[in-house]
């Protein structure tokens, strides 16, 4: 990301809510993004994962030039390269476990092994639920393996732990640190939460749509074993 500035225009006025935004994402590294209500976070997050463009700015996926593509290549571009995490889950209600992830697993080939996604987030006893039949940290975790079901060079994460407990939350932490673990993987969580800084790579501080400061080299708390 290069000075990439992102400017909503609300009737005749101007809503700045990124500005100027440089950062580099690792793979298999876990960044955070940090900031209160308004930041930009979500605009950051859906820049970054062709769900929304900026309004200048230069941003480089592996020599891609993401700022540049057309409307069909960004679509691909998400397609192929991110999968997405949200607060309230957007499981699909009237599919079970195993079917939301199928779902996803399929885009890419390999929905023979749906099972094993929902093993890895601790889920094997819950393939045939529905998400009512869920509880939040559960549907979460189904959310995250359908991510990781496409295979995403970039997980991104907005507010994953928002509608969870504070045990339940650092079980999500743990799988996105595990997640972060795959060397093609930069997975990156946004949250308002300053208690979490401490288990990511790097962390990203946003204020006002300005990134405020950068720790990266951060030596984070590993979470191993509790996922
Ligand atoms: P929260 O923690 O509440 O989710 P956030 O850090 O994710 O906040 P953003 O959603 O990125 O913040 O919003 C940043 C700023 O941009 C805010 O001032 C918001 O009002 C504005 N904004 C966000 N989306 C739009 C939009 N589609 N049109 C106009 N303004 C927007
Ligand atoms: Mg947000």
């Amino acid at each position: 990301f290069k000075d990439v500035n992102k400017i909503y225009q609300v009737g005749d006025q101007e809503v700045h809510a990124l500005s100027q935004a440089s950062f580099t994402l690792e793979k298999g590294k876990l960044t955070i993004i940090l900031g209160p209500s308004g930041s930009g976070k979500s605009t950051l997050l859906n820049i970054l994962g062709g769900m929304d463009r900026p309004t200048n700015g230069t941003i480089d996926f592996d020599g891609e030039q993401v700022a540049q593509l057309s409307d069909t290549g960004l679509t691909n571009y998400r397609r192929q390269k991110v999968g997405f995490v949200f607060q309230f889950y957007n499981l699909i209600p009237n599919l079970t476990a195993l079917e939301n992830v199928a779902i996803a697993a399929k885009l890419n080939g390999n929905d023979a092994q749906s099972e094993s996604y929902l093993e890895q987030v601790g889920l094997r006893h819950r393939l045939n639920n529905f998400p009512n039949q869920l509880s939040g940290g559960e549907m979460q975790r189904v959310s995250i393996a359908r991510a990781l079901a496409k295979k995403p060079q970039l997980l991104l994460c907005d507010e994953p732990t928002g509608a969870l407990d504070s045990k339940t939350s650092l079980k999500i932490m743990a799988l996105l640190q595990q997640a972060a673990q795959n060397p093609n993987t930069s997975v990156v969580m946004v949250t308002h939460n300053p208690t979490f800084e401490q288990y990511g790579d790097q962390v990203i501080r946003l204020k006002d749509g300005v990134i405020d400061r950068i720790d990266d080299n951060h030596s984070p708390v590993k979470l191993e074993g509790l996922a």
